[in-house]
């Protein structure tokens, strides 16, 4: 018990002996093991308030606000702020100087508003709020410039926008007519507007907790969370007041409309009663009707039921009942009641006064309890109630208060415990540091409850490590750097828009794009048109797609990809069985001379099959080559060019499987047999047509970009004959070398092409493959931080590291839930100093240049799957592309854009996608194995 409540000072002697007062207080005390349940319980009510089907039946609301951001301290200017409270209206003005926030200028001023209005029409509420705005203006001589206000709403809203909120009902008082389902930030702005002040813009919409988050965030580290234990004071006096810098002269305070409540930032996409799934939002708990469902019945004292039983809401708001500054007086006094009752106070003198509701307040217990030797102040505070307490009762009396109001603290601080375990949690961290900022009359000023806290969070939730910091000038100065914040994303998006404009494709782009893609196929194709074609539209060989008959054991090579692989596989009817072995090339070998790159294959070759024990037969092998060939024959391909690192020399113009064939006579390797050579892309389309014969495309997007598709002989002018169909090697990469995509490219694209080995080739490839996202992505995020709208306008060094930023990070960064470990991983790789609101920046950054790869992919391919379609004379076409790439498989939205473009700009194709397993592997023998069923074996 006595960990329970810290602060809960042990019972001198002379108490000790009285049962009564013990009893009560061990009711008044929780144990540490019900504490940490209760946290529990809190936070799956949070989880409950957050969720898209279960919100509607929490007991913690979580109310979403629209604010996406903490100040950072770089706010400048000036705010308005027009607050709505109790029966006045509040207007402020605050000028913010860019200086970190450390002092604000304010200005103030109150108007009482007359009854009439309060319950009158909607219209003349909005009028006289307008009607305030306008002579304060005129009062404090402002200038005409754009005034961007924020506006103070505390009452029951339905926020679709930082400046959108129906109201859904009035209370505390107000009933005006025609406002109820309305958005009132447009009330408002309408009403502003007919006063001619036009200039004046309403920007935000709050409720009255976010204020003290915003007004604690200092230049380091920002404020995530605020906690209102009870009232809040603030200026409310009718008339000016000046405040600013450090000579601040206080307005008389009286207590605002504040409850207890508790705001934080959660990540957005947990907010599932929004769109907002990126970066982090402003969640206000509304916490105190947690225990509406019972879940709190078991630590109820008959106080509490007392005090809910007078309540104008029995049995709703149990949290609010046992920690909100409107109950903590009433609690107490049905303790002094009940032990009175037991003639364990005030023996013999009457008690009836404190029957009376709300005799006894908050602030007299906050009194008793914070002066050190109290008793005097307990004495004459009872005194003046009328009882006729001896030193004793004032003891006793002194006792109790403190039971109550550190239950309270207790309650705070486990529901805090809540909040920050869960945002521990959530953002995938083994601990969280974050600073809470703390208003209400509970805390300021009583060292008691922030010990409690303290402690509390400490036993509750080890892993947080909280820094309290009081709130200073309450909700007003709050709610203008909501504003402020608000002001600059607005500005800052705008900038954020305008460079990202040019990577944004629409669909009359994209359309046109496909079109251009359909020229260049034409001309590839053709006999005269296709030395001039960017797409080379190369001719394969490959007539037929597999039928499911094929059979057999063949030997397989896959050189081109990342890894050079020789294979052994066996088709057979039951399906299709591999071996397989990686080596490597060395770089010497690559760039070295043809002879010996091919002498080395022929080593690998020899190595595999000493290894599988196939040195004595002669199987037949296909070839995956993966650079462009000008194809001859199945076997025979001249090579056109290296890419991708290889310069061996003496190949170029070259027969490769001759080549291959050479080395095997000079290495005295008689058994080789090679049927067939093939591109990636073909294999792909093979390995994914054994599966699925509808499957006459190949895709890959993995370090580069390309694709092959049937096409119809007759439209093949670069091979003799017109019967039958031909697979066509598009090398699609090279799409726009000639120019013709010039229009697209952004300075960003043109950068990363002329640092590449082959600035002004494969431009179309540029745009879409793993080798150059990352690249691009670096650039466009270097020029953000040069405009200063990323990293402070600080990159690191490394970031202007070529390919520092690699394709897989934008897998990563997309990805939701930006505080996983991971994406913390990949800025301090990169030793950036990022903010979150500067991986919420990157993540739009990665997603705009990813997305677009996937729409001129699926441009690409809706040109293939149309000029199929035609080709066939349908109306509609059903095909499965075959795919693969590792951008492609593990990239979280690319395939997704891919396929929603393609249908949008090919509405009469079905086009199903299947990924590959080993297609390069498995395709290579796969047209061996077609060869021999067309050929017929033996041959
Ligand atoms: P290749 O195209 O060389 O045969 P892959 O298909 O495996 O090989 O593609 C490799 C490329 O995929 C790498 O260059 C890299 O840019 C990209 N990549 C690797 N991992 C990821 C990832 N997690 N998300 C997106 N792209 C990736
Ligand atoms: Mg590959």
């Amino acid at each position: 018990l006595p960990q329970a409540s810290p602060a809960l000072r042990p019972c001198t002697p002379g108490l000790m002996n009285c049962h009564q007062v013990q009893r009560a207080l061990r009711a008044l005390t929780i144990p540490l093991e019900r504490l940490h349940i209760m946290k529990g319980h809190m936070m799956q009510a949070m989880r409950r308030g957050l969720g898209r089907y279960t919100h509607s039946q929490a007991t913690v609301k979580m109310l979403p606000t629209y604010i996406c951001a903490t100040p950072d301290g770089t706010e400048k200017g000036d705010f308005l702020v027009v607050e709505l409270c109790q029966s006045q209206v509040r207007t402020l003005l605050v000028t913010l100087f860019g200086d970190g926030n450390l002092s604000p200028q304010m200005m103030y001023k109150t108007f009482d508003m007359p009854e009439d209005i309060m319950r009158g029409e909607g219209e003349a509420l909005f009028d006289f709020i307008a009607q305030c705005v306008s002579q304060f203006l005129a009062d404090s001589s402002s200038s005409l410039e754009h005034l961007p206000m924020g506006f103070v709403f505390p009452f029951s809203c339905r926020q679709t926008q930082l400046n959108k909120a129906e109201l859904i009902s009035w209370s505390k008082g107000f009933s005006c007519r025609d406002v109820e389902g309305k958005d009132v930030v447009q009330l408002l702005q309408s009403a502003i507007n007919k006063r001619e002040l036009s200039h004046v813009e309403v920007v935000a919409l709050m409720n009255d907790t976010v204020g003290t988050m915003m007004t604690c965030s200092t230049e380091g580290r920002p404020c995530e969370v605020a906690l209102v234990a009870g009232e809040q004071w603030a200026p409310r006096v009718p008339g000016w007041w000046v405040l600013g810098g450090l000579s601040r002269c206080s307005p008389p305070l009286l207590p605002a409309d504040k409850g207890s409540n508790c705001c934080f930032m959660a990540e957005a996409h947990l907010v599932e009663t929004t769109e907002e799934t990126s970066g982090r939002m402003c969640i206000n708990t509304e916490w105190g009707r947690f225990g509406d469902d019972g879940i709190l019945n078991d630590i109820l004292t008959p106080y509490d039921e007392c005090v809910d039983e007078e309540s104008s809401s029995p049995g709703e708001k149990r949290f609010e009942k046992m920690v909100g500054s409107l109950y903590l007086g009433e609690i107490t006094r049905h303790v002094l009641i009940a032990l009175a009752a037991e003639k364990a106070l005030f023996a013999g003198s009457s008690v009836d006064v404190l029957k009376e509701k709300g005799v006894l307040k908050t602030h007299q217990v906050l009194e008793i309890i914070n002066v050190e030797e109290g008793i005097a102040v307990t004495k004459s505070t009872l005194e003046a109630l009328g009882l006729e307490p001896n030193e004793r009762d004032c003891s006793r009396v002194q006792q109790i208060c403190r039971a109550v109001v550190s239950r309270a603290a207790t309650l705070y601080a486990t529901g805090l415990a809540a909040v920050l375990s869960y945002m521990c949690q959530t953002r995938d961290m083994d601990q969280l540091l974050v600073n809470v900022g703390v208003d209400g009359e509970l805390y300021q000023g009583h060292t008691r409850f922030e010990e409690i806290l303290q402690s509390v969070i400490k036993l509750l939730a080890p892993e947080c490590v909280a820094t309290l910091l009081p709130s200073t000038d309450g909700s007003g100065r709050g709610a203008a750097m909501v504003t402020a914040v608000a002001v600059r994303l607005e500005a800052q998006r705008r900038e954020v828009a305008e460079l990202l404009a040019p990577l944004r494709l629409n669909h009359d782009d994209l359309v046109q794009v496909q079109a251009l893609m359909r020229q260049e196929m034409e001309l590839g194709l053709g006999q005269e048109t296709h030395a001039s074609a960017s797409v080379r539209m190369l001719p394969t060989y490959v007539c037929h797609t597999p039928d499911g008959t094929e059979q057999g054991e063949f030997l397989a090579l896959d050189l081109g990809g990342t890894n050079f692989r020789v294979l052994v596989v066996h088709v057979r009817e039951e399906g299709i069985h591999m071996a397989s072995e990686i080596y490597v090339i060395p770089t010497a070998i690559m760039q070295g001379t043809g002879e010996a790159l091919f002498d080395h294959i022929i080593d690998c070759i020899v190595d595999f099959q000493k290894k599988q024990d196939l040195m004595t037969h002669t199987l037949p092998l296909g070839f995956t080559f993966s650079f462009p060939c000008q194809q001859v024959g199945l076997d025979k391909a001249l090579l056109l060019t290296w890419t991708k690192g290889f310069s061996a020399s003496g190949c170029v113009g070259e027969d490769v499987v001759q080549l291959l064939r050479e080395a095997a006579e000079r290495k005295h390797h008689a058994g080789l047999k090679v049927v067939a050579l093939v591109n990636d892309t073909v294999g792909t389309m093979m390995s994914c047509g054994y599966e699925d014969p509808k499957c006459e495309i190949g895709l890959i997007v993995g370090t580069g970009t390309n694709a092959c598709y049937m096409e119809e002989m007759r439209n093949v002018g670069t091979v003799e004959g017109d019967e039958g169909r031909m697979c066509i090697n598009m090398e699609w990469g090279a799409f726009g070398d000639n120019g013709c995509l010039d229009h697209i490219f952004t300075s960003f694209d043109r950068v990363v092409d002329e640092q590449t080995i082959n600035p002004g080739k494969q431009r179309f490839e540029k745009l879409i493959s793993g080798m150059y996202l990352g690249e691009i992505v670096r650039h466009i995020l270097l020029a953000m931080a040069d405009k200063e709208l990323l990293f402070h306008g600080n990159p690191s060094p490394k970031l202007y590291t070529k390919d520092i930023f690699k394709t897989k990070f934008l897998s990563t960064i997309e990805l939701n839930g930006l505080a996983l470990r991971q994406i913390r991983q990949i800025l301090q790789d990169l030793e950036l100093n990022a903010s979150f609101e500067d991986s919420v920046l990157m993540r739009e950054v990665c997603h705009t240049v990813s997305m677009r790869a996937a729409q001129l992919c699926a441009a690409g391919l809706a040109a293939v799957v149309e000029k199929m379609r035609e080709n066939r004379g349908l109306d509609q076409l059903s095909v499965t592309v075959g795919v693969d790439g590792t951008l492609y498989k593990l990239h979280p939205n690319f395939s997704h854009c891919l396929q929603r473009t393609l249908r949008d700009l090919a509405p009469n194709c079905t086009v199903t996608f299947m990924p590959s397993e080993d297609g390069s592997g498995k395709g290579a023998a796969l047209v061996a194995a077609v060869a021999c069923r067309i050929t017929g074996p033996g041959q």
